[in-house]
């Protein structure tokens, strides 16, 4: 079920196979150690590793979520393998993103600043624009080191037409909803 498998055919938007599940190419967006790989592993595999290693090889990862509707959402998620710290990542990274996640880590002013480069990065490549979702994770951290408020955050998503979540890697804290989130708004897309 998480193998990576043959990319999804279409460009942008759900791609509706008649009589087949929505599918959702999902990529992530935010610099190196804001928790990319911490939320899948933690969506795909139910752990969270602290001194997980970046995997190249796998392009992406093929996760089935199943909805209390009963439909069931066919994510292929993109993890950039660090190649962020190249600033741009390739066309193909982002070519058909049907959603991205763009996430920072509240601990860090940085990381949300350069959560604005990423939504322009995004805006720049995709060729349809995917749903956005700004994700502000590592909320287990104690209040004392949050250095980005929720406020500004829902400010920041809101001013840019995105969704916004808090979420925890390591506790599990509102990762499940998080790509709740998506497979709702894949699956049923709000009147526009
Ligand atoms: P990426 O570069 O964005 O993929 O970030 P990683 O997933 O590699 O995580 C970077 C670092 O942050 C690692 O040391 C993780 O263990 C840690 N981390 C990730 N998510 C969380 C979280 O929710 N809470 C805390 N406290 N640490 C996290």
């Amino acid at each position: 079920e998480h193998a990576a498998s043959a990319p999804l055919p279409g460009v942008g938007g759900a791609t509706a196979v008649a009589g087949g599940p929505p599918r959702c190419k999902l990529v992530l967006l935010g610099d190196s150690g804001v928790g990319k790989s911490a939320l899948v592993q933690r969506q795909c595999r139910g752990t969270f590793n602290p001194d997980m290693t970046v995997t190249v090889g796998a392009a992406f990862l093929a996760h089935t979520l199943s909805l209390p509707s009963g439909v069931a959402v066919k994510f292929e998620i993109w993890d950039t393998a660090g190649q962020e710290r190249y600033e741009s990542l390739a066309p193909l990274y982002y070519r058909g993103a049907t959603a991205a996640a763009i996430v920072f880590d509240v601990s860090s002013e940085k990381s949300f600043a350069r959560a604005q480069h990423w939504v322009a990065e995004l805006q720049r490549h995709a060729s349809q624009r995917p749903l956005m979702v700004l994700v502000g994770n590592k909320t287990d951290l104690p209040a004392e080191e949050r250095a980005v408020t929720r406020e500004a955050a829902a400010e920041l998503a809101d001013s840019n037409d995105m969704l916004y979540i808090e979420t925890s890697a390591k506790t599990g804290s509102n990762v499940a909803a998080l790509f709740e989130l998506i497979a709702e708004h894949i699956a049923a897309p709000p009147p526009t």
